[in-house]
């Protein structure tokens, strides 16, 4: 039985790490940082307060098989997450829906585009903003650059520097128009917060004596590369699964691959509410995207609160990256990096970073699953 490495001490890696570990492999995560659950981490601070140390990470899924894999480490708090828009000072929900049209327009502007919407395109369905701008109808395409405007343009530029339509359509189908009232940002079935945090359930998951984990580790110190296969600390008769940045894994053999990362501004303030919603848009002014108000995400209420703001910026050397950047050129770049990986037979990529993919916690649950499976059936 071969030995399995897991690089990097995330969600991605510990769900692999587990599975594996459940099969009886010895496994060896390594994580750089000295925290486990990588952009998922949180910690409970002085107040009493669970802070997203990363940014906000609010969980939902549509997958059976994602959300029991999970609940066998954590309980879980029911939470919906409502997001409102602040635009030019009024706030609103976002998906902008028939309340926010109600709260932006006149009141017989608002009827007349809200009785097209319904004839053209139905009661409860979501469109993304730019197949609304490609509609048929005057009207709707002229409602559509308003909500184009004012939610998605200024907000779009800042998060990463593009345009909307510079951007992979699936990026804008994250957050589509609802032509109803639903005011939850996400229609999943499945919506829960992990009741002691996600720091803990990672923890639960790696909690098992097949697993070693080695924090403040930099596992590119151990690797090196013989022929066909990856080694760790020479050791070839192991299976590597690597979470990082892959251009990085291979000394940048190629153009660095575009990350955007982001600066996370705290502050703690002495009232038990600071804004209406868990989280604000500042979708037409401000240089931060949104402001995120912990203690609305599902912990007790104090009587001081938490928020963060978030400016996003590209990735430098020494930055966090965050977020690969959905474009087709940069995924061709991403390709060839993937060609020279491929090279390695014992090596496999998972989780954001190294699938250059911006994904949700539950996708990467669901990769992790199934490489695992793939090298297990192999
Ligand atoms: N977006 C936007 N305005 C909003 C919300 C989202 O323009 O009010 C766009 C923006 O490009 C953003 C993307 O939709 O990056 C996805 O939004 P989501 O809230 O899913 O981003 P995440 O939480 O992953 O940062």
């Amino acid at each position: 039985m071969k030995n399995i490495v897991v690089v990097g001490a995330g969600l991605s890696g510990a769900v692999i790490a587990r599975l594996f570990a459940e099969k009886g492999f010895s496994v060896k995560v390594v994580e750089k940082r000295d925290t486990i659950a990588g952009n998922t981490y949180d910690y409970i601070d002085e107040n009493g307060i669970r802070i997203q140390k990363y940014g906000p990470h609010i969980f939902h899924t549509n997958n059976k098989q994602v959300f029991e894999f999970l609940s066998q480490y954590t309980e879980w708090e029911k939470y919906e997450h409502r997001v409102l828009g602040n635009i030019n000072g009024k706030l609103v929900p976002v998906p902008f829906n028939l309340t926010s049209l109600k709260e932006t327009h006149s009141k017989e502007d608002a009827e007349k585009i809200e009785e097209i919407l319904l004839k053209e395109i139905g009661f409860g369905k979501k469109v993304p903003i730019l197949q609304l701008k490609q509609h048929s109808e005057p009207l709707i395409r002229e409602f559509a650059e308003f909500v184009y405007q004012n939610v998605f343009y200024t907000y779009t530029k800042k998060q990463w520097g593009f345009k909307p339509e510079e951007l992979g359509s699936e990026v804008m189908n994250r957050v589509p128009v609802y032509v109803s009232t639903e005011d939850r940002y996400f229609t999943d079935e499945y919506q829960y917060q992990p009741t002691d945090g996600f720091t803990t359930m990672v923890q639960n998951i790696l909690n098992h004596p097949n697993i070693s984990v080695e924090l403040g580790v930099d596992a590119l110190q151990h690797v090196t590369f013989e022929q066909n296969k990856i080694a760790y600390d020479n050791d070839t008769n192991i299976d590597l699964i690597f979470t990082g940045r892959l251009d990085e894994l291979l000394n940048y053999a190629f153009e660095p691959l575009p990350y955007r990362s982001l600066n996370f501004v705290f502050e703690t303030h002495n009232t038990d509410s600071y804004q209406p919603a868990a989280v604000v848009n500042y979708t037409t002014s401000e240089d931060f995207t949104r402001i995120s108000e912990f203690t609305k995400f599902c912990c007790k209420p104090t009587d001081k609160t938490v928020i963060v703001k978030e400016y996003s910026k590209q990735c430098e050397e020494g930055d966090i990256p965050y977020y690969p950047i959905p474009k087709q050129e940069y995924q061709s770049q991403y390709e060839k990096y993937l060609n020279e990986a491929n090279k390695f037979d014992n090596l496999y990529l998972l989780g954001r970073l190294a699938n250059y993919k911006y994904i949700n916690m539950d996708i990467a649950v669901d990769l992790a699953i199934k490489l695992f499976e793939k090298i297990i059936n192999n």
